[in-house]
């Protein structure tokens, strides 16, 4: 059955005191009032241990912001899926438009991670989605459809349905521009469709594809209330809990 879910992406914020407050806020936010989405906050890798203790019986999930494309081994600097999941975070994001621009992660590494972490026991969130530029000249389309055939439509459908897919187009992330919730009803369609010519209609059916790209509590029910649409990636309002509760709530 296809899933609800609202994930919180902190990017490089809040020191750990601060995240673990952070986090704990959030827990006891959502063990009083049901949601209808799976919330998972997403947090930096130094964060993960201690909040992944605060979760321990938490309707709250747990989930880092990217991993090595590599097992384990002489790769200074890096975090591997293991490592990941040995903490007890259960998601990763794979293939954040900030990674793929700062860091040129291109599809076939992460292709690779993705890999690696569905083979570790990680649910991944797969990010598409196209910049300004590709928006303007039409070319949108063309370019989740290669982002996501190259990054992983070589998952057997077993892995397959272990990927959430979030939508974010690069120009609404941070900017305070948004898709409107046309635009973004309009790729979900069309990612669903895409998948259901890869992997059939069930696979398709069953998979949560959430929206990102400056959400807020002003603007969440509309977006979230498009039939292809089945939550959000949260960048900024995840940071604030008034703003995060309440787009939680907008599903
Ligand atoms: C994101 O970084 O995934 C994101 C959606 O950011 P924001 O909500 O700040 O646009």
């Amino acid at each position: 059955m296809r899933k609800k879910i609202v994930a919180g992406n902190w990017k490089m914020n809040m020191e750990l005191a601060d995240g673990l407050a952070f986090a704990e806020a959030i827990d006891g936010y959502f063990k009083f009032r049901p949601s209808k989405a799976e919330v998972i906050l997403c947090t930096p890798f130094i964060h993960l241990a201690a909040v992944s203790e605060i979760l321990l019986n938490s309707k709250v999930c747990l989930g880092a912001q990217n991993c090595a494309s590599e097992p384990s081994g002489a790769y200074t600097g890096e975090i591997s899926a293991s490592m990941i999941k040995s903490t007890g975070a259960q998601y990763v994001i794979i293939g954040h438009s900030e990674r793929r621009s700062y860091y040129h992660e291109d599809d076939n590494l992460l292709n690779k991670k993705t890999l690696l972490a569905i083979t570790t026991g990680l649910k991944v969130i797969y990010c598409c989605g196209e910049v300004q530029k590709e928006r303007e000249s039409g070319k949108h389309f063309e370019v989740v459809n290669r982002q996501l055939g190259d990054g992983l439509f070589a998952l057997s459908p077993d892995d397959f349905r272990k990927i959430v897919i979030a939508y974010e187009p690069v120009w609404a992330i941070g900017t305070g521009l948004t898709a409107t919730p046309d635009q973004a009803q309009e790729m979900h369609k069309y990612i669903r469709e895409l998948v259901s010519g890869k992997y059939g209609k069930e696979i398709a059916g069953d998979l949560t594809i959430l929206y990102g790209g400056s959400c807020k509590p002003s603007n969440a029910a509309e977006i979230f209330s498009k039939p292809d649409v089945d939550g959000g990636l949260i960048g900024g309002a995840s940071l604030k809990k008034d703003d995060f509760t309440a787009i939680v709530e907008a599903i």
